[in-house]
């Protein structure tokens, strides 16, 4: 193709023959039966051959806009016309010829006695009908930009296909291939751009073809093979083979005001027995919101500290981060263990101290936000990384602070529960230790929703508790009134707060405050001295204050489920009865009133996980927070698991049987390019 057009692929990042190979349809449309003017009939979505009568652009005086407008004359000369509009198609600006044939997708209107479309798809035929011009079959429908439209680009993958699509090696090992009936790579390529006028419209529409479950296997198959040679790497790479701890367990246990669950002892000996081991450890711990995973930090970060060594936690708030550093100072109580705080919030003095002690090994155990990534932090000898809420460090935060140490081992901690088949993905190279268990005498949460109208009721609820010594979080998604959202923001409504509940003290957290001020304000909540917390949702994660019971969400409906859950989790952290109470502004979608409704009905992370990737999809439940995500162009969770587990197990199988990929060439170039940059960094 010529410079001008090669500029307008690469705009799409289409460089090569192989990417444009791969630059598959959008959607296709059946133009397996094209009607002529004369057969319409208004109310169904039709492909429509005509010949242009007039075009030209209109300007409707009483509203003010702008329009383009054609009719369209049966090819045939029979009787009938057909109206087309576009009020802002940008490419749609030049006058047609009378005379040129085109093509039109639409939904048939009458208006007014006239048959017209609004905003068609248009092809232009030109002003003699090639013979493939009408009855063109299956029709791929490519996603444009200004100055590459359907027809060029059609025309360019038709001639690429052709010439290039054989050529394509193929980096399914053909035993696999044959094994899972899939089509040839070449094969697949070519029935996606050029489908068979006999295919079945339906499947193709809905990405299940075998051609599209060939390509949707390769995406998740490199994905998988990734892992898995991520994996042998850990495996083959040695470790610190931590002695088995011998006096600090029993001194913590003894500081402890309960007795380890089930869940807990098991997570334990899981992640003990890797430790022990002379390889790196790569453990994730899930369990759901107050399930007590802090404990199981502490008790593993003692492993590391009694055979000498440092360990560090790393969590995303500073809030969070305090509450921690006060736990395991309890738990570590009498050890002689020197723990120490780096946080951006330390002055230039205080952090050059915890700097030098963290070089020179008299900090034993330090605790870190995004601070603890910086390349001036050195350790003496770091033995064990934990990081804590897992999901709001990217992967290569997570990998910035295991090359901090000589084989670190690593465990990390999340409260999100991401849907099992989600797991596989997101957390596929790391061994998963569930605490499916909650601490002994929890109460369920009472969660209801309200709407404005509701509003008194849900405060004299609150008074209720707090006339009973409870405490309260009501959480607000702004700090600010905002001029764009219409939305009840915290200092708007503290005010009216302080009033409903004055005989009570109410106080404020957000991030915009001072690191100090806000631990002090959550301190004098931890002690009871602060009955109602009005915050942002920089109480979201970890935080726990087990005599607050109820959790007040304003503006519900702008939450995620996940989040939803994250808040809620901040109550029944004892064995006080808790609620959770969702002010709704308005229930004005089926999908925020399904939402809401299973927060009241389930209180299983998981379920509502899984509920959450089916109402919003992968890419929202995962969010920008998850960096170095895995991104597929075809493949969808959950309607693809089969084809993603299928993949896994033979990924699996081939590392194991051939790990360095020597009698698998074609696979091993091919991976080399397509490799997941964020995942191999
Ligand atoms: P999360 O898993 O959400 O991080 P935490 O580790 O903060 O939960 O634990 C929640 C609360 O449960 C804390 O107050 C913690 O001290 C307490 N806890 C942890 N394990 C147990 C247990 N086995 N029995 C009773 N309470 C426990
Ligand atoms: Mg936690």
């Amino acid at each position: 193709m010529g410079e001008k057009l090669a500029g307008l692929f690469g705009r799409k990042d289409i460089l090569t023959i192989q990417d444009l190979l791969y630059f598959l349809p959008r959607t296709y449309e059946d133009r397996r039966r094209v009607l002529n003017v004369s057969e319409i009939a208004p109310g169904s979505r039709v492909v429509v051959i005509g010949l242009v009568a007039r075009s030209h652009p209109v300007f409707y005086s009483k509203s003010k806009r702008r329009a383009f407008e054609m009719n369209l004359n049966d090819v045939n000369g029979k009787l009938g016309t057909l109206k087309l509009t576009w009020f802002h198609a940008p490419y749609q600006t030049k006058k047609l010829e009378e005379g040129t044939y085109v093509l039109v997708t639409g939904e048939v209107q009458a208006y007014r006695g006239q048959l017209q479309m609004v905003h068609p798809e248009i092809e232009i035929l030109g002003k003699v009908l090639e013979s493939e011009a009408s009855g063109q079959g299956i029709v791929p429908i490519y996603s444009e930009t200004s100055g590459l439209y359907q027809k060029t680009i059609r025309r360019i993958l038709r001639q690429a296909v052709k010439d290039f699509a054989s050529t394509l090696p193929d980096p399914l090992p053909e035993a696999i291939r044959t094994r899972r009936q899939f089509p040839k790579l070449s094969q697949a390529i070519l029935d996606l751009h050029e489908p068979s006028p006999k295919a079945d419209f339906d499947l193709l529409r809905d990405s299940k073809t075998p051609a599209h479950r060939r390509l949707i296997y390769d995406e998740f198959f490199h994905l998988s093979l990734s892992i898995a040679l991520k994996r042998r790497d850990y495996m083959a790479a040695e470790g610190i083979a931590f002695p088995k701890p011998e006096k600090f367990w029993v001194q913590m246990k003894s500081q402890l005001p309960f007795q380890f669950t089930n869940a807990q002892k098991r997570v334990l000996q899981e992640i003990l027995e890797d430790m022990m081991k002379p390889r790196v450890m790569h453990r994730l711990i899930q369990g759901d919101v107050g399930s007590g995973k802090t404990v199981i930090a502490g008790a593993a970060a003692l492993v590391a500290l009694e055979a000498g060594y440092q360990a560090a936690l790393m969590a995303p708030t500073e809030i969070l981060l305090d509450q921690h550093f006060k736990n395991f100072g309890k738990w570590f109580a009498g050890l002689g263990l020197e723990c120490v705080k780096l946080t951006g919030s330390l002055s230039a003095k205080e952090k050059r101290e915890a700097l030098q002690k963290i070089e020179q090994g008299q900090a034993a155990m330090i605790f870190g936000t995004h601070a603890l990534f910086e390349d001036e932090v050195k350790f003496k000898n770091l033995g064990l990384v934990i990081v804590d809420e897992q999901h709001r460090f990217g992967v290569r935060q997570r990998a910035r602070l295991v090359q901090k140490g000589r084989s670190p081992d690593l465990l990390v901690m999340t409260a999100t529960p991401i849907p099992r088949t989600l797991a596989l993905t997101v957390y596929g190279d790391l061994d998963i230790s569930v605490i499916d268990e909650r601490p002994p005498g929890r109460q369920p949460i009472v969660t209801k929703v309200f709407t404005e109208k509701q509003r008194s009721l849900l405060e004299s609820s609150i008074l209720d508790q707090l006339k009973e010594g409870r405490q309260v979080y009501i959480v607000f998604p702004l700090i600010d009134e905002s001029e764009k959202l219409n939305l009840k923001s915290l200092n708007e409504m503290l005010p009216h707060l302080r009033e409903v509940f004055v005989d009570f003290k109410v106080s404020e957290l957000h991030g915009r405050m001072k690191a100090e001020e806000k631990s002090g304000i959550l301190e004098d909540f931890r002690q009871g001295k602060v009955h109602v917390l009005v915050s942002t949702t920089v109480v979201e994660v970890g935080v726990d204050v087990p005599n607050a019971t109820i959790m007040v969400v304003e503006h519900a409906e702008r939450f995620g489920l996940s989040q939803l859950h994250q808040l809620r989790g901040r109550v029944a952290r004892g064995t006080l009865k808790s609620c959770c109470y969702l002010m709704a502004s308005h229930l004005g979608t089926t999908e925020i009133v399904t939402r809401l409704r299973s927060m009241e009905q389930t209180e299983d992370g998981f379920k509502l996980s899984e509920i959450d990737l089916e109402l919003r999809g992968p890419g929202e439940l995962l969010g920008t927070r998850q960096s170095g995500e895995p991104t597929f162009s075809l493949a969808r969770l959950p309607r693809d698991l089969d084809l993603l587990q299928a993949a896994k197990a033979d990924a699996e199988a081939i590392v194991t049987e051939d790990p360095e990929l020597r009698g698998h060439a074609t696979l091993r170039d091919s991976f080399k390019h397509r490799v997941d940059k964020a995942l191999m960094n």
